[in-house]
C-alpha cells in the first residue's frame, strides 16, 4: 500500500512527461545507468517518422500477400533487405506447413426457391488495389474440411454453447442441419466446433450489419464499414483444444525433414464444412427461414423478420480444397547483447495477410520496421544494449500462427533457457493504448506508457488511458482506478503470435495497440488496403509513430536494465483477484441452479407456457458442490508477502546496483526469467497438453477470449467439479513455488 501512495503523490505533483530526468530511477537501474538510459530512449523516440510508416505500408500492402503467394515471399525478402540495410544481422527462417486453398466453393438454396450465393467481393473503381483479382484468395475459411452436404438451415445466433441451450428451450434441434451463425463474440473456429458437437453437418458464418456494417457507420467506400458483398476470411482451425501452428507437426518445428501426420490424422482441422459469407448472400437464406422467431437479442438489422428455422429452406454447400504444403518465411534480426547476450528480449508482428492487409498486419509491421531502423542508428551512435534483442516479422499468422508457432517449437529449448520477454503487436489504429500481458510486467509497462505522448491530446498515453478508463468504468471500478498506482493490464487469450511464447513456453509477454477511435468493417476482406487505411484509420500515421515509440521504449528499457524490471506486487494482487473471481463464478452458478430448480418445483414454467409459442422447460440440475479454494488463497497470501519483500529489497539495493558483479546480476536475472516458467506445468491443461500456462489460456469455447486460471475456471463452467478441485491444488502448488522463487530472488538482493 505504501508504494501505491508514494507513486500517486509523484503523479499528482508533476506531469510524468516533464519529470526532471534524474528524479526517479527506472526500476532495475542504478541511478547513473537510469540517466544514460533516459538519454538513449529520448534519442530513440525522436527517430520514428510517419512518412516512413506510410511508405512501408504502401510497399507491403501493394499486392495480396498471403502464405504461399509470390508477394508474401517478396515482402519477406524486402523486410530482410531493410534489416540488413540498417546494419542488423538478419536471416530468413523457412518452415513448411499445411495451407489449404479453395478449389470448389458452392452455396445454393434449393428449396423453397432457388438462389446461388455470389461469394465474391467486387472491385471498386475508387479503390486501386481491389481489382487485383488474379492474386486475391477467394472468400473461405482455412482448415474447413472438404464436404458436399444438403440440409435444412437453422439460425444459431453467434453459435456459442449458450445459444444452443436457448435452442433447446425453443425445441429446435440442429441435428442433420446446416447452421448459419453470425461472426464475432468468439473465435470463428468455435462456431463449427459447437455446431458439430450438436449434430450439425455444415456451418455458414455471415457478417451481420448490426456488428460491422451499416448499423455502425457508412459502408465502404463511403465509410469504413463492411458493404453488402464484404466477407471476413479466416481460419477455423480448432487450435484452442489442440494447438496452433502447422496441423501436421504439432509440438515440433515444421522443418523440411520433420515427421508429418497425414491430413486425415490432423486433429486441429474443423470437423464439418464451413464457409464465410457476406450479408448480401446471407439475407435471402435468412429470409426463407420459418419456425419460431429468434429471441430479440439474436436479431440483427437486416430488413427481415429473424426466424430460427428449420422450415422449407434447404441449402446445398459444396467445398473442396487443395491440401498443399507451403513455405512460410519468418524474417529474424538479431542485435547481440553486450553484457548479457544470453538473455533475450524478443519483439514480433506478422507480415502475411489474408489479402492486401494494410490494417492487419501492416499497420503493426510498419512501426516494427521503424523501431529496427532507429535501433540501427542508435547502434552506430554507440548504444550498446546489455541483452540480446531479436526482431521477428512472422509469416503465416493468419491461417493460425504458423510462422511464430513453428519458430517457437523449433527453438523451444534455447527459448526456455534465454527468452526473458516477448512483445507482440498485430495491427494498429487510433485511440488509447491497449495493454495486455503477463502481470509480472504490469508495473513495467505502466511506467513506459507514462513516457509516451499521445498525438491528439498531448498528455501521456498512460494518463489518457487512465481517464478514458474512468469514463467507461462502473462506480466501484472508478474508485479502484483512482486509487491504484498502475492501470490493470488485460490477461492474454490468443488469436495472435504471442500464443506459443506465453502459453506453450511460459515466456513473460506483452501485447499492445492503439485503438478505440477507428470503426472498421473491412477485417480480412479485399478492402483492408492502403486506400481504406489512409482514408479511415491513422491516415497521418501519428499513432503508428506512437506505437513505434511505445514498443521501442519497452524493448530498450527491458534490454538495458541491470535487473530485469519484473515486479510482483501487481501480480500477487491480480492472482488474489482471480481467486475471488472464481469463487464468485461458482457461487453465481450455485445461485442460478438453486433458483431454477425452485422455479421448476413451483411450476413457474407451466404457468408461463404459451401454447402458441411452445418452449421446453429447462432440465433440473444438480447443485454444484462447494470447492476448497484454500490452496489458492494460502498461496496468494504467500505471494503477496514475497512480492512485497522483493520490492523492498530491490528498492533498497537500487542505488548500489552498479557495484554488483556480473555473475550476481546474471544469477538474479536468471531467477526473474524463471518466474513465468514457474507458472507452467509440463503436463499442460486438462485434455490440451500443449497449453502449459496455469494462469492464462484461450478458452476452448471462446478462442480469442482469455480464460484466467483456465483449469479451474473451465472445470467449473463445464461442470467437471472434481477436476476443478484438483486444478486448484495444482495452481496453488505453482503459486507457492513462485513465492519461494521470489523470496530467493529477494534474498540475493538482501545478502549482497
Ligand atoms: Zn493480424
Amino acid at each position: 500500500m505504501r508504494r501505491f501512495a508514494a507513486v500517486l503523490l509523484i503523479c499528482a505533483l508533476t506531469s510524468p512527461l516533464t519529470l526532471a530526468a534524474d528524479e526517479v530511477s527506472f526500476v532495475g537501474y542504478a541511478p547513473r545507468s537510469s540517466q544514460t538510459e533516459r538519454d538513449w530512449e529520448s534519442k530513440f523516440r525522436d527517430i520514428p517518422d510517419p512518412a516512413n510508416l506510410r511508405e512501408y505500408m504502401k510497399r507491403m500492402s501493394a499486392r495480396p500477400h498471403h502464405v504461399g503467394s509470390p508477394y508474401d515471399k517478396d515482402n519477406a525478402e524486402w523486410i530482410l533487405a531493410r534489416f540488413k540495410e540498417w546494419g542488423l544481422d538478419a536471416h530468413i527462417e523457412t518452415f513448411n506447413v499445411l495451407f489449404p486453398t479453395p478449389k470448389v466453393r458452392l452455396l445454393e438454396m434449393t428449396e423453397p426457391t432457388k438462389f446461388t450465393a455470389k461469394l465474391e467481393e467486387p472491385a471498386l473503381a475508387v479503390d486501386p488495389t481491389s481489382n487485383q483479382k488474379g492474386e486475391q484468395l477467394p472468400t473461405y475459411n482455412a482448415y474447413s474440411p472438404d464436404g458436399d452436404v444438403t440440409a435444412p438451415l437453422v439460425f444459431v445466433n453467434y453459435g456459442l454453447p449458450e445459444d444452443y441451450e436457448k435452442l433447446e428451450r425453443l425445441g429446435v434441434s440442429v441435428k442433420g442441419a446446416i447452421v448459419i451463425a453470425k461472426y464475432y463474440h468468439s473465435w470463428r473456429g468455435v462456431k463449427p466446433k459447437v455446431a458439430a458437437e450438436h449434430g450439425a453437418i455444415g456451418c455458414l458464418i455471415y457478417s451481420e450489419p448490426h456488428d460491422d456494417g451499416y448499423t455502425v457507420d457508412n459502408v465502404f467506400p463511403a465509410g469504413p464499414m463492411r458493404n453488402p458483398d464484404g466477407v471476413q476470411r479466416g481460419s477455423v482451425m480448432d487450435f484452442a483444444s489442440n494447438s496452433p501452428g502447422d496441423p501436421l507437426t504439432p509440438g515440433v518445428g515444421a522443418t523440411a525433414d520433420a515427421k508429418r501426420l497425414s491430413v486425415k490424422e490432423a486433429k486441429s482441422i474443423a470437423s464439418i464444412p464451413v464457409l464465410p459469407i457476406s450479408y448480401g448472400d446471407a439475407q435471402p437464406l435468412l429470409a426463407a427461414l420459418k419456425g419460431p422467431m429468434a429471441p430479440e437479442e439474436w436479431r440483427g438489422t437486416l430488413a427481415i423478420p429473424y426466424h430460427i428455422g428449420p422450415g422449407a429452406a434447404k441449402v446445398h454447400l459444396k467445398l473442396a480444397f487443395n491440401w498443399d504444403i507451403k513455405p512460410v518465411y519468418d524474417v529474424i534480426a538479431k542485435i547481440p547483447g553486450s553484457e548479457a547476450p544470453d538473455e533475450w528480449v524478443i519483439r514480433g508482428n506478422h507480415h502475411d495477410a489474408w489479402v492486401n492487409g494494410a490494417e492487419d498486419p501492416v499497420s503493426g509491421q510498419a512501426p516494427l520496421l521503424e523501431e529496427a531502423r532507429a535501433f540501427g542508428m542508435l547502434l552506430k551512435q554507440g548504444w550498446k544494449p546489455r541483452r540480446t534483442i531479436i526482431y521477428a516479422a512472422w509469416d503465416g499468422e493468419e491461417p493460425m500462427l504458423l510462422g511464430s508457432t513453428e519458430w517457437v517449437e523449433a527453438h523451444a529449448d534455447e527459448l526456455r533457457q534465454h527468452a526473458a520477454v516477448y512483445i507482440n503487436t498485430d495491427g494498429n489504429d487510433r485511440g488509447t493504448l491497449n495493454m495486455g500481458g503477463s502481470h509480472t510486467l504490469e508495473q513495467f509497462i505502466n511506467s513506459v506508457a507514462k513516457d509516451i505522448a499521445d498525438p491528439e491530446t498531448k498528455m501521456s498515453v498512460w494518463e489518457r488511458k487512465r481517464l478514458s478508463d474512468i469514463a467507461a468504468a462502473s462506480a466501484d471500478d472508478r474508485k479502484e482506478i483512482r486509487q491504484r498506482a498502475d492501470l490493470r493490464i488485460s490477461a492474454l487469450g490468443s488469436g495472435t503470435d504471442f500464443t506459443g511464447f506465453l502459453d506453450h513456453l511460459g515466456i513473460a509477454t506483452l501485447d499492445m495497440a492503439y485503438e478505440g477511435e477507428t470503426e472498421q468493417g473491412i477485417y480480412h476482406s479485399i478492402y483492408d488496403d492502403f486506400f481504406w487505411y489512409t482514408h479511415f484509420s491513422d491516415n497521418d500515421f501519428v499513432y503508428g509513430r506512437a506505437l513505434s515509440q511505445t514498443v521501442g521504449t519497452a524493448v530498450m528499457r527491458l534490454a538495458d536494465a541491470e535487473v530485469l524490471p519484473f515486479d510482483f506486487v501487481d501480480f500477487a494482487d491480480t492472482v488474489q483477484k482471480y481467486t475471488r473471481d472464481l469463487q464468485k463464478v461458482l457461487k453465481d452458478k450455485q445461485d442460478e441452479i438453486r433458483e431454477r430448480n425452485q422455479e421448476l418445483d413451483e411450476g413457474v414454467f407451466k404457468a408461463t407456457f404459451d401454447p402458441r409459442k411452445p418452449t421446453v422447460a429447462p432440465p433440473r440440475e444438480e447443485m454444484p458442490p462447494h470447492l476448497n479454494f484454500a490452496p489458492m488463497e494460502n498461496a496468494g497470501e504467500a505471494l503477496a508477502r514475497s512480492a512485497e519483500r522483493y520490492h523492498k529489497a530491490l528498492s533498497a539495493k537500487q542505488g548500489a546496483l552498479s557495484e554488483s558483479e556480473a555473475s550476481q546480476l546474471a544469477a538474479l536475472n536468471a531467477k526473474l526469467i524463471e518466474s513465468e516458467r514457474t507458472l507452467t506445468n509440463d503436463a499442460g491443461l486438462p485434455r490440451r497438453p500443449w497449453y502449459k500456462h496455469l494462469l492464462y489460456a484461450p478458452g476452448v469455447y471462446s478462442g480469442y477470449g482469455v480464460k484466467t486460471v483456465p483449469g479451474v475456471r473451465e472445470g467449473i463452467e463445464q461442470k467437471k467439479y472434481a477436476e476443478a478441485e484438483q486444478e486448484i491444488v495444482r495452481v496453488g502448488k505453482a503459486l507457492q513455488d513462485e513465492a519461494s522463487l521470489i523470496d530467493s530472488a529477494a534474498q540475493m538482493l538482501e545478502s549482497k
